[in-house]
């Protein structure tokens, strides 16, 4: 079984109103699930308007992440008071969560993205964390969100740094699953990874001028934004399984493992992570445009004020065995490092990061 996309998608400067009496026929009771101080006034419009076409609806935010804890908790609220809906809104962790929740407890998902750095309001899958923020598991889920809303002048409220997460996060498709999928004869798969060479090719083109001018009447803005929070997630839905994440993933999850002080957006580590994945592949696959792609990325990434390095996101990997532990992790037995087509050990991963951020000190 295969669940390509939402069943109804509303997007544009009015998908709210739009949607909103899509969403009252749907649900009577819903929970509106959030997380950050900085999304609360979107949520307080989304609760008043839900609020005026007399639903009974409550809201709730996530303590920490996309970990056990909160799942657990808001199950709880929304079993003792008989919710018939969860709406997710927020980042990506917030859609994941209130996904997996209404999974579990059989009731429809309505997701409405507050900023532009994921597919998460797309996708039949949901990251599980720790409530530190360490990566445990993805979890595929039956099927993608009953109702995707897609506002703009809700995700041009996000603060700039998540479109640039976003960016990195959806550039990674093409990269991930070209190298892991384009063996597979299954013409579906071909065409996601298509799908995702075009959608590179617009977030090269055109991802500066839509982050340096971040307005719904740029016309570059509106299409990149979609690009990360819609064109990555149906990629994901035609590819399923098949279309696999690969070591750019593999490598987040494992950086992830390491606490520290100032949090990163899921895609500023991505991002590092497929400019390691470059290496790999020059490394160990002989690939001679690996090189050229990175100085690409890096013209790019710069731009969009990324992280380039791992020592850029707060690690230094040369301290208390971070190097070794990312390694493990990495490598550990269900890595999606595992899907890219030639075998890598843990000696590969150490000698990759050290070369990488010893030549980035240098600079
Ligand atoms: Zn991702």
């Amino acid at each position: 079984m295969q669940s390509i996309s939402p069943e109804t998608i509303f997007r544009g400067n009015d998908a709210w109103e739009k949607a909103l009496p899509h969403i009252t026929r749907l649900t009577k009771c819903p929970l509106i699930l959030g997380r950050g101080k900085h999304t609360s006034s979107l949520r307080n419009k989304i609760f008043n308007d839900l609020k005026n076409q007399n639903l009974n609806v409550y809201s709730s935010n996530l303590r920490f992440d996309c970990c056990n804890e909160d799942i657990s908790r808001v199950k709880n609220i929304i079993l003792k008071n008989n919710h018939d809906s969860v709406i997710a809104a927020g980042g990506g962790k917030v859609l994941d969560s209130g996904k997996y929740i209404a999974e579990c407890l059989n009731i429809p998902c309505i997701t409405v993205p507050l900023s532009p750095s994921t597919c998460a309001g797309w996708t039949a899958l949901s990251n599980i964390y720790t409530k530190d923020g360490q990566f445990i598991k993805d979890v595929v889920l039956k099927s993608c969100p009953k109702i995707l809303v897609y506002d703009h002048k809700f995700i041009q409220t996000a603060p700039s740094r998540t479109l640039a997460s976003g960016i990195a996060d959806a550039l990674a498709k093409w990269y991930e699953s070209s190298i892991t999928s384009s063996s597979i004869n299954d013409g579906l798969v071909q065409q996601a990874i298509q799908i995702s060479r075009v959608l590179r090719d617009q977030l090269l083109i055109d991802g500066e001028k839509a982050f340096k001018n971040q307005f719904e009447n740029n016309t570059s803005w509106r299409n990149i934004v979609e690009a990360c929070g819609l064109t990555a997630g149906l990629v994901g839905g035609i590819g399923g399984e098949k279309c696999r994440t690969a070591a750019a993933h593999a490598i987040h999850n494992a950086i992830t493992q390491i606490i520290t002080p100032n949090k990163f957006l899921h895609g500023e580590i991505v991002g590092v992570g497929i400019l390691l994945q470059l290496r790999l592949e020059e490394m160990k696959n002989n690939n001679k445009l690996a090189d050229q792609s990175i100085k690409q990325l890096l013209v790019l990434m710069k731009e969009l004020n990324l992280p380039t390095t791992i020592s850029q996101l707060g690690i230094n990997v040369f301290e208390n065995n971070n190097l070794e532990k990312i390694a493990d992790f990495t490598c550990r037995e269900k890595s999606e490092i595992h899907f890219m087509p030639f075998e890598i050990h843990k000696q590969d991963i150490v000698k990759v990061i050290a070369n990488f951020e010893q030549q980035k000190i240098k600079i």
